[in-house]
């Protein structure tokens, strides 16, 4: 069933107001204008800290200054490592070991030692591919190192893989560790792995993931061929953002302050192949397959086995410095007519491992054709109240470093009037529109839904009609917690967060060398429809946060989505100590659903009636309710993260953890623990019912006896 509030939202639109607004927005973007911004921002690889970095910052800052915006570019500098060397080799016994006397110099050439590629093959149908500012596979901060040593098998490396190695006896210590991509953010495989002792890491793309198994690969499909390489940072701290300074911003020039303790920086060697290198390494493995069950198996046509016994060696050296480098993030406001200090903020990061045409740019043209969408409204008198803030951050590959870093920098002023952040890393990937938010971001973005048409869909249809199965079931989105640019936003400032997506394309490109415009358009489309909708999606959440009277924040769903998240916690839970202790919050976050559904309703209804300094007043009120989740003790070990409600998952980095000083309390099986959570959480449910407290109070008294409920969405 829908809540009241959204039905109110989803009401025919009413003439002038915000929906004029949305409409006005909404006729400027052109698919040939999104393909002009892919060719300009994807032509030339651009790696953080390098050449490729500064001239698409500058390309990015005139962009914006030709849009009429204000823009500053504002630099960062941090260390950005950078490949200098990358060798894997297969050395079976009875091989001389390179450089001694009996090894002739062609590499290839030695007894009993097969090289293995660390680099994508040239195409004759994709040349950009051959670009010279393209790399060999690398991980950025990985350690130096040359080892040769015998070959374990880790499945995915996640903390349970390596739990089950140790059951089977398996011994990593001193091995040269082989993983697979997926299952957790690789940054975790090698730290699991210099837990386990291991002496280096590599890490191969299976095609069960992403190749073969999966359909035609590139250049014939979209998927991973198997020269395809994923590279990627490993950076894996308690914190995101620059390593060297937690919660502050990485000023230009500005050393670590002195006595800034050692951070802990990846030591081993880790280095990313494709499946192609990897089925060489596993034909020659002779120790005991991997159990029947286990899950290790994947898709390469040869036995996976645990061990490669005794004739089998891998060599791996990588050599990467880890100078201080600088970058920037390009970041344009278009001043709100009404309220330029309170900002909505759409972001992007601009950085990539290679020419970036899925990741970032994806994310990064829509964009540019929504800043295009403000100002040309702009330009026709049409301003939006609230200021929008268009971001484009620079090395989010690295460490989301450039966002974090912003994000630090202007804690204060995001926290007093950060109104919304949305993210588009990768948000056109297909027709298939989808997104992650944070609770009180529910209302918008369904609201918006209605108002977008859907790609590559029969005449009249909605984004909504597609999401809710023709209007059948309620659309349901993701939990947001880290792993792009929102992190910031949404775990240490408490400012609501969305990530916006779309997918359905056959194949992946991710963080390789043939993520280019070719493999793009051959994949995702070339009729960039995906990108219209994403950017029309945008247009409609970024106007409605920036137009609408009162910030269109849903008081309801903190309650709401406290219950669903406290519900499962507690099936979790099942130990009846646990359970008792966790049931006083659902009874409190099913009151505070309740009073919020009531605010969001009379707010609803008051809206015509209200004046500017009470709307001000309620904005101030509404806002306060995302904040009210932020404990600035932070999670147990990680102090950053700040929000009580979301934070990125600390065994896998990618998923998202709600509610996580409880969450992580229930999974430790600790009753102290967990009533010590449950206490805290009464704190945030206090502060969200005096905010909805205060609200209720200040509408009643503001309505005058009031004539029929008007949408929320007109001025
Ligand atoms: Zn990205």
């Amino acid at each position: 069933m829908l809540p009241l509030l959204a039905l109110l939202m989803l009401a025919a639109p009413p003439s002038g107001g915000v929906d004029a607004y949305l409409r006005a927005l909404n006729s400027v973007p052109d698919a040939q204008r999104i393909a002009q911004w892919h060719e300009l921002l994807g032509s030339e690889p651009h790696i953080a800290g390098t050449e490729g970095d500064a001239r698409q910052i500058e390309r990015l800052r005139a962009a914006f200054v030709a849009m009429g915006l204000q823009v500053s570019v504002q630099e960062f500098e941090c260390i950005l490592p950078q490949p200098q060397d990358a060798v894997v080799e297969i050395v079976m016994r009875g091989a001389p070991a390179a450089g001694t006397a009996g090894a002739p110099s062609e590499p290839g050439a030695r007894r009993g030692v097969i090289p293995l590629s660390t680099r994508e093959r040239n195409l004759a149908e994709d040349p950009s591919a051959q670009h010279p500012g393209l790399t060999a596979g690398w991980n950025a901060f990985s350690g130096s190192g040359d080892v040769t040593a015998p070959v374990v098998y880790a499945n995915h490396g996640t903390k349970q893989d390596f739990q089950k190695l140790k059951e089977w006896g398996i011994d990593c210590r001193g091995k040269v560790v082989l993983a697979r991509y997926g299952g957790n953010f690789r940054g975790y495989k090698a730290k699991f792995a210099e837990d386990a002792g291991a002496a280096a890491l590599v890490i191969f793309t299976d095609p069960a993931d992403a190749g073969t198994k999966k359909g035609k690969t590139w250049p014939e499909g979209g998927w991973a061929n198997d020269t395809c390489i994923q590279r990627g940072s490993i950076l894996a701290l308690e914190w995101p953002g620059d390593p060297e300074t937690p919660g502050e911003p990485a000023e230009p020039g500005a050393a670590p302050a002195a006595g800034t303790p050692a951070i802990a920086l990846p030591k081993i060697p880790v280095q990313p192949i494709g499946y192609g290198a990897a089925a060489q390494i596993l034909a020659r493995m002779t120790g005991k397959p991997v159990p029947e069950g286990s899950g290790f198996a994947g898709g390469i046509p040869a036995e996976y086995r645990l061990e490669g016994g005794p004739d089998l060696q891998l060599h791996v050296k990588v050599v990467q410095d880890r100078a201080r480098r600088r970058s920037a993030n390009v970041i344009a406001a278009l001043p709100g007519a009404v309220h330029p200090d309170q900002w909505v903020i759409v972001g992007c990061h601009h950085d990539a491992w290679c020419f970036g045409a899925a990741d970032p740019l994806a994310g990064t043209i829509a964009l540019m054709e929504s800043a295009r969408s403000f100002t040309e409204a702009a330009a026709r008198g049409e301003r939006p109240d609230r200021t929008v803030v268009f971001a484009a951050w620079g090395a989010e590959e690295y460490g989301i470093i450039g966002s974090v870093e912003w994000a630090e920098g202007h804690r204060e002023r995001l926290l007093k009037s950060g109104v919304a952040y949305i993210n588009l890393d990768m948000a056109a990937m297909g027709p298939n529109f989808g997104a992650a938010c944070s609770p009180s971001l529910g209302e918008a973005i369904r609201s918006a839904t209605v108002r977008v048409p859907q790609a590559r869909g029969t005449p009249g249809e909605m984004v909504y009609d597609r999401i809710s199965g023709g209007g059948r079931k309620d659309p349901q989105f993701g939990d947001l917690g880290g792993g792009s640019d929102h992190i910031a936003f949404n775990c240490h400032l408490g400012i609501a967060s969305a990530s916006l997506g779309s997918g359905g394309s056959e194949g992946n490109s991710y963080h390789s060398n043939y993520d280019t415009i070719a493999w793009y358009r051959s994949t995702v489309g070339a009729d960039y429809a995906p990108a219209l909708m994403i950017t029309r999606m945008t247009n409609a959440l970024a106007g409605l946060l920036a137009d609408s009277p009162v910030v269109p924040l849903s008081a309801a769903r903190h309650g709401r989505e406290a219950q669903r998240m406290l519900q499962a916690l507690r099936d979790r839970a099942k130990a009846p100590d646990l359970v008792a202790a966790i049931e006083p919050l659902q009874a409190r976050a099913a009151a505070l659903a309740q009073s919020g559904a009531q605010l969001d309703a009379a707010l609803a209804s008051a809206l015509p009636s209200l004046r500017p300094s009470d709307r001000e007043r309620l904005d101030q009120l509404l806002l306060s309710l995302d904040r009210a989740w932020l404990d600035s003790r932070g999670l147990e070990g990680r102090p950053w993260f700040r929000s009580m409600l979301a934070a990125s998952d600390r065994d896998s980095g990618y998923a998202a953890t709600m509610l996580p000083l409880l969450s992580e309390a229930v999974d430790a099986g600790d009753v102290a623990r967990v009533q010590a959570a449950v206490a805290r959480y009464g704190e945030v449910f206090g502060r969200l019912e005096k905010g909805i407290g205060d609200a209720q109070s200040l509408v009643q008294s503001a309505s005058a006896p009031s004539g029929p409920p008007a949408p929320l969405g007109t001025r």
